[in-house]
């Protein structure tokens, strides 16, 4: 594709070696006479396109950096007067070509009306310059204030079983990266750093919710809390919290899924005789019958108590029963235990 060469110089009417001065002066005086909204409706759009050059070319001559290059490169076009800018491209990895728009030049404010996407620069500025250069000129490059979403933040839920299984409110407090009011969340006050997130745009605010543990709370869960997360750009949504549930051990029940279990001792005389005990639940102690004849490690299911399920359901509860004699054996009680032996004799086997 050729590119038309452009003389910046002679655009804005001013020699090669004109100073800053003389350029700013002839931009001024140029930009009045030709802006399109002093124009009669006839004229108005052959101003817009000089309107385009004149901004154009003061935007290269005002800046040192971008004069050299074209003060550099020009000279290959004054031989001919158009270029293969593919080759050109090919030695500026990383170019952008979609970022030019309208500007804002001296308290200037232009807009090419009606030309969306048409851009704001001629083909042979950006050949020379890019995207990289284009809008920017001194000081820190102004952040493109696009609504962005703010961030997702995990925090970590304890719970207890017994929360869960009552479904208690909890207050949670965390840390939150919220925007900097100071400075909208930019990171910069005028042009210097924003002092008070320290030029990062957000800072570390402390933030307390209360939510009912859910039913459904097992470790690794996450609850999403919409909106709860990192404060948003303008314009945008803030981000989520997920807190990620971490059930703590308990002292008596055993977690595993929706079950729970426990032990729970048995004396010799229950053991054979079967009979009722007493048995630890969430929701208080149960009274349970044992069986006759039960063995040790023998398990019982108690249905529907264990943990609370979505549906309003629960998981069971699992007894492994343990046979054990009691602490303190009464003197009478070991009489019977004597005669116990002395019926059983060595019938039983291979005992002590
Ligand atoms: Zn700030």
């Amino acid at each position: 594709m050729a590119v038309k060469f452009q003389d910046y110089y002679k655009i804005l009417g001013v020699e090669r070696n004109a100073t800053e001065k003389d350029v700013r002066n002839a931009y001024r005086k140029l930009a009045r006479k030709h802006h399109p909204d002093l124009q009669p409706p006839e004229k108005k759009e052959e101003a817009e396109k000089e309107f385009k050059m004149i901004n154009e070319a003061y935007e290269v001559l005002k800046d040192k950096e971008k004069r050299s290059r074209y003060d550099r490169l020009g000279a290959n076009w004054e031989h001919g007067d158009a270029f293969n800018d593919q080759h050109h491209y090919q030695q500026r990895p990383g170019y952008q070509r979609n970022q030019t728009g309208s500007g804002d030049f001296e308290g200037f404010s232009f807009n090419f009306g009606g030309e969306q996407g048409s851009g704001s620069f001629s083909d042979f500025f950006e050949s020379i310059f890019g995207g990289a250069f284009s809008g920017g000129g001194g000081g820190p490059s102004r952040r493109t204030r696009r609504p962005r979403r703010g961030v997702d933040v995990e925090a970590e839920l304890e719970v207890t079983l017994e929360e869960i299984y009552q479904g208690r409110e909890k207050q949670l407090q965390f840390s939150l990266q919220d925007l900097c009011d100071k400075c909208g969340g930019t990171g910069q006050l005028g042009n210097s750093f924003c002092q008070a997130c320290g030029g990062g745009g957000h800072v570390s605010t402390a933030k307390t919710i209360k939510l009912k543990v859910p039913r459904d709370a097992r470790s690794g869960k996450k609850i999403r809390l919409k909106g709860q997360g990192g404060d948003a750009e303008a314009g945008g949504e803030r981000g989520d919290l997920y807190l990620k549930v971490k059930v703590m051990p308990h002292s008596r029940f055993t977690l595993n899924g929706d079950d729970l279990e426990t032990k729970v001792t048995i004396y010799p005389w229950q053991a054979v005789l079967g009979g009722k005990i007493t048995a630890p639940t969430l929701d208080g102690s149960v009274r349970v019958t044992i069986p006759p004849r039960t063995h040790n490690g023998h398990r019982m299911r108690l249905r529907g108590k264990g943990m609370p399920r979505v549906g309003g359901e629960h998981g069971d509860l699992y007894l492994q029963l343990i046979l054990d004699i009691p602490a303190k054996v009464e003197p009478e009680a070991e009489e019977l235990y004597r005669k116990l032996a002395e019926f059983t004799g060595e019938k039983e086997g291979y005992g002590a």
